[in-house]
């Protein structure tokens, strides 16, 4: 299937609005009663958003699903401050009515269903080797001083040191190089504005409209790739970006390839613009298929955050991307794309990428010159939740390569070692999809870090380390030896365990030892966010040795039917080794229709109820109250509370102090409703301490 996984393809790179995400906050105990505001919802065809509106309380965010007609994937989607994670898209902090505008795209369903499964990579293999014919287009807005000339922009793309196609030659070693045409300025019947204001973003008519244009002045279907050159205008830009991806555009589909647009923005603007060599080179990194690094920042606790399913994470902020020297993050500095990209896009040989099968010592070259030796190392941290190999990613810099001289120069004696970390970014729908980013022994993960000679990298999580033992120069070559211990057990099959609706509700971790020791493991401890929801059902493991390449299985059970996350730690030897393995579970409540006429049995709420704790802690006091006779009680569902309690109901009791149900937002294994006796409820973090007053059904 294809709509499914249709990820958003573009790239937006400029003005910094794609990295503008707000977290989605709990509201203080003290605030006062908050307002509602409406988010509505616009439509095109090919697809459905749902709900189509909410009331929002000010200063909540709301979540919004996306699906799709097959055939069609999202196009463009904005309003109220909203970011879009795979098909979910949420809305920054309501402060004010809005209005979110989705449109969709018939893809044509040939090629592009290359794009999908196991053999996208081979494709995209071969588009990314050799000579790429490229075409630039030179567009102007009717009424707009053109500010470069034919003769500059062939410069910028083709023809000098500086150029795109020598950037693109040294960073492929020499496998893949440009042969641009460079179109000279073509006028469009509009002007800037009617493409792009401030209400009004209309992109995919600015694309027909160009292609349009140039159609009949070139065989469009001569070439891989399509760069689209304007002037900055003060009335409206297209900004900056790329498609990833092939697609069909213009008005009859006149174009399939590549594409990306330069749209605003002098040689010699000041501000940031998109005619600089790194901001060109940046987007046409995208049309490789290169993504941005990313960083985030997650506060859950004790669990690794290395393999959190941030589809589930809305406390997860993406900081936008940002990684020193890498043209892939912010564009001023572009000395390379990262060896990741370049291993990814077929540019590096087989035997310059070592993946580690054992401990040892491995030599790294320096990354950025063309040679041999090793240049990039993956180390292997497990898979991913479709099999994939998830990897430590470790590389060298020094004397970055020639692209801009002046921006090098200065930094030409920095070395770094960089460590990524491949990490789960999707959910349900893009479960491999991965960013880099890499956790310290601390749990704090950034999206990269340099290592010094000497300094070790620890996951804990993993048992696994590496340190950088030396570096050196080998006449002009600079070089790291880098030593790597690897886990002594292995954690089989994966490091992550789903338990949704479908699965057993028992999972088996199995213990692999790859040492030549023999080891016991000492203890099973549930550890993480909901450490209550999951349990440990055999200790067959404890106390026994495990021999060398021996295994031992552990079975954990899941506990609670609520959404959850846990982790299973697992001492070996008295804790001198400790490795976890990370459970996730889906909600498996039933949603029970709610019946305002139901007769419902509550605690007594003068006296009777859990004050001060956590909400998985509310659903265990509920679920273990015995009371007035009766040990079926409950964690009430929202809709019973609101019934209840609020005012706008006849209350039972005048409630003041906020009240846990068990309703749980979908798709969040975070938060879950409570109400505080105001009009409004709330979607607050489990981790909060409320209060529990449980129902029984009668
Ligand atoms: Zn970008």
């Amino acid at each position: 299937m294809i709509v499914t996984t249709s990820a958003l393809t573009l790239f937006a790179c400029g003005g910094g609005s794609d990295s503008n995400t707000s977290i989605p906050t709990t509201p203080e105990e003290s605030s006062p009663p908050a307002s509602t505001f409406l988010i509505s919802t616009t439509v095109g065809a090919g697809g459905s958003i749902s709900p189509t509106s909410a009331s929002v309380t000010e200063g909540e965010t709301a979540t919004f699903t996306l699906a799709m007609e097959e055939g069609y994937e999202i196009e463009s989607i904005s309003g109220c401050n909203g970011s879009l994670t795979n098909l979910t898209y949420t809305i920054g902090e309501a402060s004010t009515d809005c209005e979110i505008s989705v449109t969709f795209l018939l893809t044509p369903p040939d090629e592009e269903t290359e794009e999908e499964g196991e053999d996208s990579g081979e494709t995209n293999l071969e588009d990314n080797l050799g000579e790429q014919k490229t075409l630039v287009a030179l567009i102007g807005f009717k009424n707009q001083e053109n500010k470069i000339t034919r003769q500059q922009a062939h410069d910028l793309i083709q023809n000098n040191p500086n150029s795109l196609n020598t950037f693109i030659k040294e960073n492929s070693n020499n496998k893949t190089w440009l042969e641009s045409d460079v179109l000279d300025w073509v006028e469009l019947d509009k002007e800037a504005d009617e493409y792009f204001s401030a209400d009004n973003y209309d992109n995919e008519k600015y694309h027909d409209d160009a292609i349009a244009a140039i159609s009949n002045l070139a065989d469009l279907a001569s070439y891989d790739r399509l760069i689209l050159m304007g002037s900055r205008s003060e009335r409206g830009n297209p900004g900056c970006y790329a498609y990833q991806t092939k697609r069909y555009v213009g008005p009859d589909n006149h174009y399939f390839g590549y594409f990306a647009v330069m749209g605003g923005g002098g040689l010699d603007d000041d501000v940031v613009g998109c005619l600089t060599p790194g901001r060109i080179a940046h987007e046409y990194g995208h049309t490789f298929g290169f993504g941005h690094i990313f960083e985030t920042d997650c506060a859950i606790g004790d669990l690794p955050q290395s393999l959190i399913d941030r589809h589930f994470d809305n406390s997860c902020q993406n900081k936008g991307y940002w990684e020193t020297y890498d043209t892939m993050s912010f564009d001023v500095n572009y000395p390379l794309y990262s060896t990741i990209w370049r291993s990814e896009a077929g540019w590096l040989e087989d035997d310059q990428v070592t993946v580690v099968s054992e401990s040892g010592l491995y030599t790294l070259t320096q990354a950025s010159l063309s040679s041999s030796g090793t240049k990039l190392l993956k180390i292997p941290i497990g898979q991913g939740l479709e099999g994939k190999q998830l990897y430590y990613y470790v590389e060298y810099r020094k004397k970055l390569g020639g692209f801009d001289e002046e921006e090098f120069i200065a930094k030409s004696q920095e070395y770094e070692v960089l460590v990524r970390h491949t990490d789960f970014n999707g959910g349900i729908e893009n479960k491999d999809k991965i960013t880099y980013g890499y956790e310290t022994a601390e749990g704090i993960r950034e999206a990269i870090t340099p290592l010094d000679v000497g300094q070790d990298f620890v996951d804990t999580y993993r048992n696994l380390s590496f340190r950088v033992e030396r570096l050196y120069e080998d006449q002009e070559m600079s070089v790291a030896d880098i030593r790597v211990s690897l886990p002594a057990l292995t954690i089989l099959p994966s490091y992550v365990y789903r338990f949704s609706a479908n699965d057993d509700q028992e999972q088996t971790v199995t213990l692999k030892n790859t040492s030549d020791d023999s080891w016991v493991v000492s203890s099973l401890t549930m550890k993480g966010r909901h450490p209550n929801a999951f349990a440990v059902s055999n200790e067959n493991c404890i106390d026994q040795p495990i021999m060398p390449q021996g295994k031992c299985e552990i079975n954990v059970s899941r506990v609670r039917d609520t959404a959850s996350l846990g982790l299973l730690a697992i001492s070996i030897n008295d804790g001198d080794i400790l490795h976890a393995a990370e459970l996730m579970g889906e909600s498996l409540l039933i949603e029970t229709e709610f019946d305002p006429n139901a007769p419902l049995e509550w605690q007594d709420y003068t006296s009777q109820y859990a004050k001060d704790i956590n909400w998985e802690d509310a659903v265990a006091y509920c679920h273990d109250l015995s009371f007035n006779s009766h040990d079926d009680w409950r964690l009430p569902l929202i809709e019973e509370l609101r019934a209840a309690f609020q005012q706008s109901s006849t209350p039972l009791y005048n409630i003041t102090t906020q009240l846990w149900s068990i309703s749980e937002p979908a798709g969040n294994l975070y938060n879950a409703y409570y109400i505080d006796g105001s009009e409004a409820w709330y979607n607050g973090d489990k981790l909060q301490k409320y209060n529990a007053l449980c129902v029984r059904s009668q």
